[in-house]
């Protein structure tokens, strides 16, 4: 569990949600401006931050920090266990501690004897270096090695193992079992690699994570890859995005994966748009920019708008979502719950869309109407055979007539 009865409490791990993390990049010490960054990583969604204590005046900031944020707060320790100790102090709420980099056991050692008195739970995260040198570690390394061969990084997958199996043994010594894991690397397949035999191995609650994943350009794909793939096998319990860029965007990455994988109920907009071709017959790509702009402000309950190029699709995705326009011939044919309400010049597809959303949303408050619900079955019409185009039957206004096969 973390959290205290101000913040509320959540578990990880178990049968609880997965839970998504960022952390702030601002000092911690410059208090008003790392409250603001704190809460606006949690009104995007954000369910823990994390926060680096480099130094005590980072830890005596806490005390003025955590009355004032909307989310649970860990502290990221690095070297000094000093920094824990007054971190658990000033009333954090969970503890991320690399045993490796600290160089005493028993300042360890006393990190943990806090974190159990106060119920609070540390992650212990891989990483190279190791402050214990267990007598058998060559030994293990060389079996685990060996056991690890077939993969793409088998020792660097030995050593991620052999290393927190060092790690664990310190906390069992002191009886300490509120423990969160994580095994963090850049390289995708190691990631999902190490995971996976580390859920097989340890009891504990994962902590999900491709470290340092570059640039969001490129880091979102190995991210999504390695995440999703780990999520969609029922391995992780919380999630952290590492992207060099505005760490909101790590925040909503974190949530679309968790969305695409019905592992939590979306919030807002699913968007669905059509990446166009040589049928495209209005400006597409800036209807798109400016209807997910506007409705990411104006809706809040998760309806499916889709947002097609032309008519050999178009329909289709009509048919799935709530709300929907396909163009044809600089026009947007406008269906909200498989019923066509709307047929309008390209430059009235947008405030007509919005207003049909927000009247869609407002129904659904009231009741009237429920999402994924349809009032009309579209027939798609058949594109390639007696269709064409689609254009002239746009044109004609036919295009809910025509059937497919000419049936
Ligand atoms: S919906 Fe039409 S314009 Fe968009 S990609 Fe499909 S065929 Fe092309």
């Amino acid at each position: 569990m973390v959290g205290d009865d101000r913040v509320g409490r959540f578990g990880i791990g178990g049968d609880a949600r997965v839970a998504v993390q960022t952390m702030t990049a601002g000092y911690t010490h410059d208090i008003d401006a790392c409250v603001a960054e704190i809460n606006r990583y949690a009104d995007a969604g954000a369910d823990i931050v994390r926060v680096a204590v480099p130094e005590r005046k980072d830890t005596e900031a806490l005390k003025q920090i955590i009355p004032q944020v909307k989310v649970p707060l860990v502290a990221d320790v690095h070297f000094h266990f000093q920094r824990a100790l007054e971190a658990v102090e000033a009333g954090i709420h969970k503890i991320r501690l690399n045993p490796g980099n600290i160089s005493d056991r028993d300042q360890v050692n006393k990190v943990i004897d806090a974190c159990k008195e106060r119920g609070i739970p540390i992650r212990i995260g891989v990483n190279e270096g190791s402050i214990i040198e267990r007598k058998d570690k060559q030994r293990r390394a060389e079996e685990l090695g060996m056991y690890f061969e077939g993969h793409k990084s088998g020792h660097l997958l030995a050593l991620m193992v052999a290393k927190l199996e060092e790690y664990l043994d310190i906390f069992h010594a002191r009886g300490f079992e509120d423990i969160v894991i994580s095994a963090k690397s850049m390289d995708a397949q190691l990631c999902i690699d190490a995971y996976t035999e580390i859920a097989k191995r340890f009891p504990y609650p994962l902590h999900l994570g491709v470290t340092h994943a570059g640039p969001k350009s490129t880091g979102t794909i190995r991210t999504a890859v390695a995440l999703g793939t780990l999520l969609a096998n029922g391995i992780g319990d919380t999630i952290r995005i590492s992207y060099a860029s505005d760490h909101i965007d790590e925040v909503k990455d974190g949530l679309e994966i968790l969305y695409c994988l019905g592992l939590r109920t979306r919030k807002g907009v699913e968007l669905i748009a059509c990446p166009t071709c040589g049928r495209i017959q209005v400006d597409l790509f800036s209807l798109v920019k400016e209807v997910e702009r506007k409705l990411d402000k104006e809706i809040t309950l998760p309806i499916k708008v889709a947002v097609m190029g032309c008519v050999v699709n178009g329909p289709g995705e009509a048919e799935g979502a709530d709300v929907a326009v396909f163009a044809g011939d600089r026009r947007g044919i406008i269906y909200v719950q498989g019923q066509r309400v709307a047929n309008v010049p390209e430059e009235e597809i947008l405030p007509r869309l919005l207003q049909e959303c927000k009247e869609f949303e407002a129904k659904v408050n009231r009741g009237e109407a429920k999402l994924g619900e349809k009032i009309v079955e579209i027939v798609p019409p058949d594109p390639i055979g007696e269709l064409g185009s689609g254009v002239d039957r746009i044109r004609k206004g036919l295009v809910e007539k025509v059937t497919v096969g000419g049936q």
